[in-house]
């Protein structure tokens, strides 16, 4: 499994806004600015798939663009998420492009599909979790299965029962870590310092970081902390 790690930084850092894309074609989330970086990198046509998290603005405000340029190009995009949020994501696109909205939601060849079950994108299996991030709900994390290795990728979370219980199962774990301590809507290097010792042999990746949480994370010393910075790729 590739994951490439386009974006690693909460709302106020200066880093890309956390999204990251599996085996080169599978995005999850999409937020503020992540068009215009894949393009620079090349990698905006490989978007076939794209899994969300929640409905947060930096995790979803650039889907207008990114329907916009998947109309036009008439390529296909399968969207997976929540069906309780596509009123919204329509509301927002009608908000950005009112003129095209039409073509894109009954003229493309863009998918909207939930994110219930098993997904199966080639040799990749992906399934949700129910994570608590404060007010917002339902807000989602993903594990995602290839061959022996599993990874899990939280989302926006606090520390809940089921990111504790995915640490168990996954090889690593791409993880809130936004604040200094934990609170009930996001992880802080407290719970990723728990998360590092409760589980020896699980690589704990920590992103949407803040400038604080990140720079204290620079000064822990565990060989299962992975930093990893925008656009680095973890290979497994
Ligand atoms: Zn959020």
């Amino acid at each position: 499994m590739k994951i490439k790690m386009v974006g690693t930084g909460s709302m106020i850092s200066k880093r890309n806004p956390a999204s990251y894309m599996i085996n080169d074609k599978v995005m999850i989330d999409m937020p503020n600015g992540v068009v215009k970086i894949l393009k620079n990198a090349n990698l905006f046509d490989n978007v076939e798939y794209l899994f969300i998290t929640h409905i947060h603005g930096d995790h979803i405000f650039d889907l207008p663009f990114l329907f916009l340029e998947r109309y036009k190009s008439n390529r296909e995009l399968t969207v997976i998420l929540s069906r309780r949020w596509l009123r919204k994501i329509k509301k927002l696109v009608k908000l950005a492009f009112p003129r095209e909205f039409y073509n894109i939601f009954y003229r493309s060849k863009i998918k909207f599909i939930s994110n219930k079950g098993c997904h199966i994108i080639d040799d990749l299996h992906i399934e949700r979790i129910k994570v608590d991030h404060g007010a917002m709900k339902p807000s989602f994390g993903y594990i995602v299965k290839e061959k022996d290795k599993t990874v899990t990728f939280t989302g926006d979370s606090a520390l809940c029962s089921s990111v504790l219980e995915s640490a168990k199962i996954s090889d690593y774990l791409i993880c809130d870590c936004t604040l200094s301590k934990g609170n009930h809507k996001h992880m802080g290097v407290d719970n990723i310092k728990y998360l590092l010792e409760e589980n020896p042999t699980l690589k704990v990746v920590p992103s949407h970081t803040s400038i604080n949480s990140k720079n204290s994370l620079l000064e822990l010393k565990y060989d299962n902390l992975i930093i990893k910075e925008d656009m680095e790729e973890i290979i497994l």
